[in-house]
């Protein structure tokens, strides 16, 4: 049975939080020696075009970040698939694109996502799709989310993974409240995203920034 695991989000940047996560997930569903090694698919969100420029990037700065955060980890590609759909990215859509016959899927969430997933468009397909797995972003009790790990292995019968690495508290909001306040990065982003902020100066207006955060 093949592996497909699906990591979305707006990156908007990509940050080392998001680098940890994807890490962890990886040791956890490709142990060393295993051979159906699972492929990890990290998926930049298209934004609805009103929000591209408010954004203070567009969804190819977006997929460029992706790349250089995420290029060097094993088992992983970054997909343009939401960004080449355009308009709002449902998670239970792209699931079932890449839904197959002995194909099994997984989707990677932060808690936030995870604690909320349940009120996502069509959750219970999402949740039928794709076996879940959790990872705490520091942001709550771990036994909240060990709570709702029951309750949708209750719902759905299937496993699901609670990574349990230590969190790397972190978010994009952060990271463009700091290159509007033209503080340090070293050590939040991964350095080819660092080189491509200050390149193309992404994030640096402030306006943008609190439109992001409305
Ligand atoms: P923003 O601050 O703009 O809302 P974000 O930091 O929450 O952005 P997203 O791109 O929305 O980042 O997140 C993509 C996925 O990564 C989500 O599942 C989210 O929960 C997860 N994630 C984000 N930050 C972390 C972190 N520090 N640790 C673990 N998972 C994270």
């Amino acid at each position: 049975m093949e592996r497909l695991g699906i990591f979305g989000g707006t990156f908007a940047p990509p940050h080392m939080g998001h680098v940890r996560a994807a890490e962890a997930f990886l040791r956890a569903v490709n142990p060393a020696g295993c051979e159906d090694r699972l492929r990890l698919l990290v998926m930049p969100t298209a934004t609805p075009p009103h929000k591209q420029k408010a954004a203070g990037d567009t969804p190819e700065d977006r997929l460029r970040m992706c790349r250089a955060a995420f290029g060097s980890l094993p088992d992983t590609e970054v997909s343009d698939y939401e960004i080449r759909q355009g308009g709002i990215s449902y998670t239970v859509l792209t699931l079932e694109h890449f839904a197959a016959e002995e194909r099994e899927l997984w989707l990677l969430c932060g808690s936030d996502m995870f604690l909320t997933l349940d009120r996502w468009y069509r959750s219970e397909d999402i949740l039928r799709l794709a076996r879940i797995a959790g990872i705490s972003r520091g942001t709550e009790e771990f036994r909240v989310l060990d709570r709702k790990r029951a309750e949708y292995e209750e719902r759905t019968g299937k496993p699901v993974l609670l990574l349990r690495d230590e969190p790397f508290p972190l978010s994009s909001t952060e990271i463009r409240r700091r290159i509007g306040a033209g503080e340090d990065l070293c050590g939040l982003l991964p350095p080819g995203v660092i080189d491509i902020v200050r390149r193309d100066h992404l994030y640096e207006s402030e306006t943008i920034h609190e439109d992001y955060l409305s």
